[in-house]
Order: structure tokens, then C-alpha cells, then sequence
């Protein structure tokens, strides 16, 4: 299997828009293996392709039921969007593996529906309104280059400024 390097806050890989996948082929059974094998490794709940270096449109996530659900099967997801999402909104606190040592409240819609396609290229539907429907939408953010410190406010974001700034500088220290 192959080892995937996680990829830090300030590499400009993160800050892409990635492409659909159109070929479910070994290669990419592998590579969504090595994913989930890195997730565990670096104890994170979801990853995106991006965060190892790849501008692809694939995810992984813990199907968690609850936010200590640490042991939930691993899932691969493919081109994932997001059908709908209820106006309802609910906080909690996030973190990215890309972005080690901060954490932040953010704001997301309770119920979530994406649609996807796994790794025979079959499409498939989750509806989910926790924790796993709040990792899918961390996650397919990244897939369009967007981060969960893009949504804290001013105030929020003068508090982890300084750290973002050292991630950026040092990340070759990680
Ligand atoms: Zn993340």
C-alpha cells in the first residue's frame, strides 16, 4: 500500500477545485484504501483527497452514529454532492487533520443528503442529520478548496491566526 503524506494549511494543494472521477478501476480501489489507512493512522474521521496531495473527487469518513464512535466502518466516497440540506443548523466543534492544534465551532446544516458514487461506480444515497453528515460536509468542502476556518468570524479567527500562520511557515516540521 502506499504511504500518503498529509499535506498542511498554507500548501496551495488545499485551496483547489478538484476533478470528477470517471474511471473505478484498482488504482483507484488502492488509493481509496491508502486513504482510509492514513485516516486511521493520523486518528482523524475524514479525509479528503487533497489533504494527501490529490485534486480527485474522493472522500472518507468514519460512518460514525455518534461523536465518539471512533470504531465506525470507513467509508470511500466518489464525486460526492450534496443533494439537500435543511435550513436547521447545529454547532460543534471542528478540527482537520490539515490544520493541526486548531479547533473551532462551526455552523452546519442539521440534515444532509449526498449522493455519490462508491468504488464500482455505483450511485448511492446518505441521508444522515449528526456527525457523519457534518464530516461528509467538512469533507467535500475541501474537494473545492474550502476550509472550516474559511467560516469562522473575525473574532474567532484573530484567536488561531498566529497558529495558522506558524502551520503554514513550518510545515515541513510536521
Ligand atoms: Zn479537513
Amino acid at each position: 500500500m502506499k504511504e500518503l503524506k498529509l499535506r498542511y494549511y498554507g500548501d496551495p494543494v488545499l485551496r483547489e477545485v478538484c476533478d470528477p472521477i470517471d474511471t473505478f478501476d484498482d488504482e483507484l480501489r488502492e488509493f481509496a484504501e491508502s486513504m482510509i489507512e492514513t485516516m486511521r493512522r493520523e486518528q482523524g474521521i475524514g479525509l479528503a483527497a487533497p489533504q494527501v496531495g490529490v485534486t480527485s473527487r474522493i472522500i472518507v469518513a468514519l460512518q460514525m452514529k455518534d461523536t465518539d464512535d471512533v470504531d465506525a466502518p470507513a467509508l470511500a466516497l466518489i464525486n460526492p454532492r450534496v443533494v439537500s440540506k435543511s435550513s436547521e443548523t447545529w454547532v460543534f466543534e471542528e478540527g482537520c487533520l490539515s490544520i493541526p492544534g486548531v479547533s473551532a465551532p462551526v455552523v452546519r446544516s442539521r440534515e444532509v443528503e449526498i449522493e455519490y458514487e462508491d468504488l464500482d461506480g455505483e450511485t448511492k444515497r446518505i441521508t444522515d442529520d449528526f456527525i457523519f453528515g457534518r464530516i461528509l460536509l467538512h469533507e467535500i468542502d475541501h474537494l473545492d478548496g474550502v476550509l472550516f476556518v474559511d467560516y469562522l468570524s473575525s473574532a474567532q479567527r484573530s484567536l488561531v491566526k498566529s497558529r495558522l500562520k506558524k502551520i503554514s511557515h513550518a510545515k515541513h516540521l510536521f
